[in-house]
């Protein structure tokens, strides 16, 4: 997996040279490593994308009353052969982002570039070119392969698509993918319910791989498989991306998964992403409470860290995205909260350290790791008072 995991550039500063959190003029985001995202080793450069669904009334006439905000305002950018793992919990955005970069979902507002072309400016024949080299597998694979269709069929649709082989050629170009993902070549007649749901994942990465693409979102590629099958296919599209220099978008709830897999993380909060950085860096020091709270859950092999370790335990339910709440969206739930701040203020995704971005009034690189709980503040006040050391983050 290529891609400096510090290669995402610094946020832009506002003309003072500030970037204090919610100053005016400071992006929310990570941006592109170009305007238009085209430059460097940038694959594919989402700015300010926003999915909104609309929240309709009445019988005859149906009048928009609301939206959902299903994705609120992500900026980031993908590396050229990385692995980039989009992490949060069901209903945050996750899959809405990787439909919405693949434009299979309206975009109500932003722009998505891949390789410098806007695709939300393309149609017709030259979208249809730009998104074969953007692949999707889907979370699914009993519900993603149409059953009434034999493997053949399935996995040489997209080549008569796009027209990519002579018709004489198309079944041995199947029988290679086929290979290529450990499916027998000789079932190619057979149908989607005859295999099980891991080599059914399988035969979805060889359609996906038809296309020879550049660029796939993974979403939850593994998720409704058997715990005994995961590893095989997390394996399988590893030894794809080093032998084809795939780029990944991997979208997945089980944070062990992401981090096994993924060059750099993004964290998903309500549409909008709250963290983003290099592996080792969120996962060893996460900055943001909510990251703190999700790696906090994650069980570690190790009954000894286990036994030392404080689990971060989020008060309610995750809001409706339909109406966030005011100010940060995480302030309802977030342990460190601050009345008069969070509530009020929204706090932008800015550069903590190199590389490794976070949304969070109270994050800076002096302050970390001592952003906690009220609770814990306090207990850390008295530690430093008797002259002590504040321990470290314990959320890895
Ligand atoms: Fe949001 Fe405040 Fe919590 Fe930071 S401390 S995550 S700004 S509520």
């Amino acid at each position: 997996m290529a891609g400096d995991p510090y290669a995402v550039p610094a946020v832009p500063q506002a003309p003072d040279g500030s970037v204090a959190p919610g100053a005016a003029g400071v992006p929310d985001k990570p941006p592109s490593t170009g305007a238009d995202g085209d430059g460097g080793d940038t694959l594919v450069s989402i700015t300010d994308l926003k999915v909104h669904f609309p929240i309709t009334s009445g019988v005859i006439v149906q009048r928009k009353v609301g939206a959902v905000r299903a994705v609120d305002g992500l900026s980031f950018d993908v590396l050229r052969g990385e692995t980039l793992g989009l992490v949060g919990e069901s209903g945050c955005g996750k899959s809405t982002t990787g439909r919405a970069i693949l434009q299979l979902e309206k975009l109500t507002a932003g722009q998505v570039f891949y390789e410098g072309a806007d695709l939300a400016r393309l149609h017709g024949g030259a979208l249809r070119r730009q998104r074969r080299r953007m692949q999707m597998i889907f979370q699914d694979p009993y519900a993603s392969l149409n059953s009434r269709m034999s493997l053949g069929h399935i996995v040489g649709e997209p080549l008569l698509v796009h027209n990519l082989r002579p018709r004489g050629e198309r079944e041995d170009r199947v029988k290679e993918l086929l290979n290529l993902v450990g499916i027998n070549p000789n079932t190619i007649n057979r149908y989607p319910h005859e295999f099980s749901g891991g080599q059914r994942q399988r035969i979805g990465i060889a359609r996906a791989l038809a296309v020879e693409p550049n660029f796939i979102v993974c979403d939850e590629p593994i998720s409704a498989l058997d715990v005994s099958i995961r590893a095989q296919i997390i394996n399988l599209l590893q030894a794809l991306q080093r032998s084809f220099g795939l780029t990944y978008l991997f979208i997945a709830h089980d944070l062990s998964v992401v981090r096994h897999i993924s060059d750099r993380v993004a964290v998903m909060y309500l549409g909008r992403i709250v963290e983003l950085a290099a592996n080792h860096e969120l996962y060893g020091e996460p900055f943001h409470p909510y990251t703190q709270a999700l790696l906090s859950a994650v069980p570690i092999p190790d009954p000894l860290v286990e036994e030392r370790r404080r689990p971060v335990v989020l008060a309610g339910d995750v809001p409706s995205p339909a109406s966030p709440p005011s100010g940060c969206h995480f302030h309802t739930r977030c342990p460190a909260a601050q009345k008069g701040l969070c509530d009020v203020d929204d706090p932008v995704l800015r550069e903590i350290r190199p590389g490794h971005f976070a949304a969070c009034h109270l994050v800076s690189a002096a302050d970390y790791p001592k952003i906690r709980s009220a609770e814990d503040r306090a207990a850390a006040a008295g530690t430093a008072a008797a002259g002590q050391t504040t321990p470290g983050g314990d959320a890895s």
